[in-house]
């Protein structure tokens, strides 16, 4: 079944719900980190430009279906209204008597509700909850991919009250470039994995082993492989019952004949994560990995550079932290420069980029994290299916 993208709807003088994905860092009021707002834009201008209108919802953090001042989107007003020079009303709630009167009126144009999980019902995808949201607009429209993979009131159960429903522009380009990584990547193909845990992606990993020409594998979670290969890994964090997992993953790439990169230096620190320094090989007891170290670094730019395309999702090592974020960082810029179509994907990641100062090089920065992992996984993601007509 397909999904239609928001510029086959006729919005023309509608009421238009716009359901985005605004759940982004906020410190002392400002928004801080800003990539999942500026990303839904173009969506959000397009309905400006026609509909009667526009209708923005999104979850926030965890409320716990209770109203909350610290929770509340009045920051994201403040700065959609800013990179829009428009003004956006917040409205007190996402549903009720005062939020339908405001829709009603033709003043203010764009109206953004109040965070969805103040109440309960969004989470638990209620019927009630969602007629009552669907009550509010015309057309609906979903954009938030990175609440794709949650079967909630306003990313799948208000979809089923509407005949006019599309994806937004964000969602659908996120489509386009995870489903081609799925179908028919650009080869050389190679995904670069990091972040802390082997458990958190072992559905991906069993995915594109099958489709990968070279895995490279870094960060936190390259250690469960390294200590598995019987590598010495000090006290680096390592997932014990994994152990069997990531010696089977390793033979499987073997199998395939496909450049399995493991780091081969590392930068470590003492347990108190301070002292750096670089080891080859294996780390001593008393220390741990928090980095890939140069060649590693240089192994992997390697094959990035032989790349047509390319997919990483993790960061390489601590690269909160100044003294562990020189192999992320060098990988961000590799893959900057390299020829591949590049996708990133997960908040860390997209992070490192912007850290790296090489955002408007990317091919594309996904504003997914746990959707685009399911979706790569294969997973068939109820925001998207409902979408479907
Ligand atoms: P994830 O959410 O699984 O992508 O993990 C991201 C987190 O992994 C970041 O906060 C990193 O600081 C952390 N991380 C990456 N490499 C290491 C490492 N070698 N040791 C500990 N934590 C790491």
């Amino acid at each position: 079944m397909a999904i239609r993208k928001i510029d086959e709807l006729n919005i023309k003088d509608k009421r238009v719900f716009v359901r985005v994905d605004f759940n982004v860092p906020i410190e002392q009021g400002r928004v801080t980190e800003p990539h999942r707002i500026d990303s839904a834009l173009p969506t959000i201008r397009l309905v400006l430009s026609s509909a009667k209108k526009v209708i923005i919802a999104s979850h926030l953090g965890r409320p716990g279906g209770k109203k909350s001042a610290e929770w509340s989107l009045a920051p994201v007003r403040d700065y959609v209204e800013q990179a829009l020079a428009t003004p956006v009303t917040l409205a007190p709630d996402c549903i009720g008597a005062e939020v339908e009167a405001l829709v009603r009126e033709p003043h203010p144009k764009i109206i953004l509700l109040e965070n969805l999980r103040f109440h309960k019902e969004e989470e638990k995808n209620d019927l009630d909850f969602s007629r009552a949201l669907a009550s509010l607009a015309d057309v609906y429209v979903n954009d938030a991919f990175g609440a794709a993979h949650r079967a909630h009131a306003s990313t799948a159960g208000m979809a089923s009250f509407f005949h006019e429903k599309a994806a937004g522009l964000l969602l659908f380009k996120e489509l386009e470039y995870l489903g081609r990584i799925l179908s028919s990547p650009e080869r050389p193909f190679i995904t670069i994995l990091g972040g802390a845990k082997v458990s958190d992606k072992i559905g991906i990993l069993q995915t594109l082993l099958s489709k990968v020409d070279a895995l490279l594998i870094g960060g936190g979670m390259a250690y469960t492989f390294l200590k598995a290969r019987g590598a010495g890994v000090g006290k680096s964090l390592v997932e014990e019952e994994r152990l069997t997992l990531a010696l089977e993953i390793a033979a499987q790439a073997e199998a395939r004949g496909i450049p399995f990169l493991l780091p081969v230096d590392h930068v470590v620190a003492d347990t108190a994560k301070k002292n750096p320094s670089t080891v080859e090989g294996d780390i001593p007891p008393d220390f741990l990995g928090l980095d890939i170290g140069p060649k590693t670094a240089d192994q992997f730019s390697t094959e990035i550079r032989k790349a047509r395309m390319a997919l990483w999702n993790g960061p390489l090592g601590m690269f909160e932290v100044n003294e562990f974020s020189r192999g992320t960082i060098s990988i961000a810029k590799t893959l900057a420069e390299s020829r591949a179509i590049s996708i990133v994907a997960g908040g860390d990641t997209v992070a490192a980029i912007t850290k790296a100062g090489v955002e408007e090089k990317i091919t594309h920065l996904s504003t997914g994290g746990g959707a685009t992992l399911e979706f790569l996984e294969g997973r068939k993601l109820p925001g998207i299916q409902a979408l479907e007509t």
